[in-house]
């Protein structure tokens, strides 16, 4: 008889070599987790725009709705400036970069017009 370790939780199973988990609930959870963010580069860009929102969150609901600041104040901040979720383009010409509900536009001189998304 063959013996193998559950994939999930590495309790010894008897039983067919192909058998890979005890149960049903060690193969739902290990194959939610593998699914869900297993994957190196899905969770290294899901963290890297989580926190250029989180920058961009503090500074503008900490001053105004629309306002200037330097890059340099980002990057201090840990900004990422090579990931964003969309670009979008005004009629003006002005193009606006996003992470999620926040984005900004580059201005001349290093300074950047922070902007954050009414709920509609
Ligand atoms: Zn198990």
């Amino acid at each position: 008889m063959d013996q193998h370790q559950c994939l999930e939780c590495g309790t010894q199973i008897r039983g067919r070599k192909d058998k890979k988990f005890c149960d049903d609930s060690c193969r739902n959870l290990f194959n939610n987790r593998k699914s869900a963010n297993n994957n190196p580069w899905v969770r290294r860009i899901q963290n890297i725009l989580r926190h250029n929102r989180k920058v961009l969150q503090e500074l503008v609901d900490h001053q105004l709705v629309k306002s200037k600041v330097h890059r340099m104040r980002l990057y201090e901040m840990g900004f990422n400036f090579q990931y964003h979720t969309h670009v979008q383009k005004t009629p003006a010409g002005n193009t606006y970069f996003f992470c999620f509900e926040y984005g900004y536009a580059p201005l001349e001189q290093e300074y950047v017009l922070l902007v954050k998304k009414d709920k509609k």
